[in-house]
């Protein structure tokens, strides 16, 4: 929240609880430090062990990081082929895949994992991430180099037979001592973690799988999902992730504010839409509208659903369709923040609010910065604008997110917000309720492991820590609460 231009600047956070670093130069990258006179404080602070953690991990990036003597000999051994006992630096390279918001919740789980295990974290940067996000780490890139020697990405899928899981299924991976002392383990992995993979690849997640990796310098890794729930069901990363983040919900809150800064021609979108429209408005109520099954939502019945959602939970005022005119004398004011592909919900709430009076006197001005038609991936300004959006609606005081969506799960976490989600109509009816409010401000995992890795059998990995529980809005999915 702002209360004037940039006049508080100086006794502000700028610095989230110590989450961010010092040492950038602040005009390339404007909204790291601004971020502060926008968003409300956060009533969640860092743990000291998250904080020691992070600047520990900003030196190992930049020791090792892309033209270090470290980086060029961990290289000289990928393209070998042969991995030695010993690497001073080991890699985890993300892969860029998907919509932007699962593409961002998959780099979080990505860095968290990069974190827990020592790793430098690496990103492919596909054909927008650097249009879109600034350097996280100081004095070095997360860019992985243009000249890395696997460059064939896009063969990286579930059948790739680089792949970890294809790798076991065929028995080519090992390490068990094989004479040559390193058993039969590659120089670089490839670790399949989209929301297709498999049973193998869903090995990933076991205990004893973890430790063939530990000798593994290249993990490259392509995922779509928020794979950090399961990470808190590896018995040895869970006492560590305890401490890193002694309130459990705050995993995304935390490490998405610490990545994911908007680059300055982003941080204009933000901060345009923000003076225009946000700015003068006393209170604010974010509505996300993402439409997955088309047949079965017909615009009216999701504009009910909407409705009856904000009413019912107060988030908007009622209209009065008797009284030309409640009240003479105006009772606050408020503006809606949507954002959809489509343009039909907002100008629906529109015209409701300037063909009706509101029963309380509050003036209610309605907002929409783009209705893109329909999803782009990797057209540049067409994501330069879902992530302007996502980051808006994480500044508003209340908001309303689709079920399933990954963008409004970015929003929440960043807000720190716990939204209340529409759920998804079922046989072409509103559900009933129209909405809930969400556990926790974290995002769900849609498509986790069930499996117990020590007694080999399938269980319900939802009932087994109190902290990793079903998912509001997919009930196989799991989330931190
Ligand atoms: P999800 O599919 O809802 O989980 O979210 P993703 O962000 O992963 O993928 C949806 C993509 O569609 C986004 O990245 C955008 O490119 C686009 N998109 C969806 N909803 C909106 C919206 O409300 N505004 C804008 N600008 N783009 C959207």
């Amino acid at each position: 929240r702002v209360g004037s231009s940039g006049s508080s600047n100086n006794t502000r956070d700028r610095f989230l609880g110590g989450l961010l670093a010092a040492g950038f130069d602040e005009g390339s990258c404007l909204s790291r430090y601004q971020s502060v006179l926008y968003r409300k404080k956060s009533p969640h602070i860092p743990s000291p062990h998250l904080l020691e953690r992070l600047r520990g991990h900003e030196s190992l990036q930049k020791k090792c990081g892309p033209n270090t003597e470290s980086y060029n000999n961990a290289i000289k051994w990928l393209k070998s082929g042969r991995r030695t006992e010993i690497m001073e630096c080991n890699y985890v390279v993300w892969l860029s895949y998907s919509g932007l918001g699962n593409r961002m919740l998959s780099l979080a789980s990505a860095f968290l994992y990069a974190l827990l295990t020592n790793r430098l974290l690496l990103i492919d940067r596909g054909a927008d991430m650097a249009d879109l996000f600034c350097e996280p780490f100081p004095e070095t890139s997360w860019l992985l180099p243009l000249d890395f020697p696997i460059n064939q990405f896009s063969s990286f899928n579930k059948k790739a037979p680089q792949s970890y899981g294809n790798m076991l299924k065929r028995k080519a991976i090992s390490d068990i001592p094989d004479g040559n002392a390193n058993g039969s383990l590659p120089a670089y992995v490839y670790l399949h973690l989209g929301h297709d993979y498999g049973d193998f690849d869903k090995l990933f997640f076991c205990e004893d799988d973890q430790q063939v990796f530990r000798k593994i310098p290249w993990l490259l890794l392509r995922s779509n999902v928020y794979f950090v729930p399961s990470l808190f069901l590896i018995p040895t990363y869970e006492e560590e992730l305890g401490r890193l983040f002694p309130q459990r919900e705050t995993v995304f809150h935390h490490l998405g504010r610490y990545l994911f800064h908007p680059t300055n021609s982003v941080w204009g979108l933000i901060t345009r839409s923000y003076w225009s429209y946000l700015a003068k408005a006393e209170e604010r109520t974010g509505i996300q509208v993402r439409v997955f099954d088309v047949r079965n939502s017909p615009v009216q019945h999701v504009l009910d659903q909407i409705l009856a959602c904000s009413l019912k939970e107060k988030l908007l005022p009622d209209v009065s369709l008797h009284d030309p005119l409640v009240s003479s004398t105006v009772a606050g004011s408020k503006v809606v923040f949507v954002t959809s592909l489509d343009s039909v919900y907002f100008e629906k709430i529109r015209s409701m609010y300037w063909e009706h009076p509101t029963t309380t006197g509050e003036i209610v001005s309605v907002y929409q910065p783009s209705h893109e038609g329909y999803q782009q991936t990797e057209k540049q300004m067409h994501e330069m604008k879902a992530w302007a959006e996502m980051y808006l609606l994480s500044l508003t005081d209340a908001l309303v997110t689709s079920a399933w969506s990954t963008f409004g799960y970015v929003a929440q976490g960043l807000g720190g917000l716990k939204p209340w989600i529409l759920f998804r109509p079922e046989n072409g009816t509103m559900p009933r309720p129209p909405c809930r409010r969400a556990l926790s401000m974290e995002p769900c995992f849609h498509t986790p492991p069930y499996y117990d890795c020590k007694a080999k059998a399938v269980i319900d990995t939802g009932v087994v820590i109190p902290h990793v529980r079903h998912c509001e809005d997919v009930s196989w999915g799991l989330k931190l609460v």
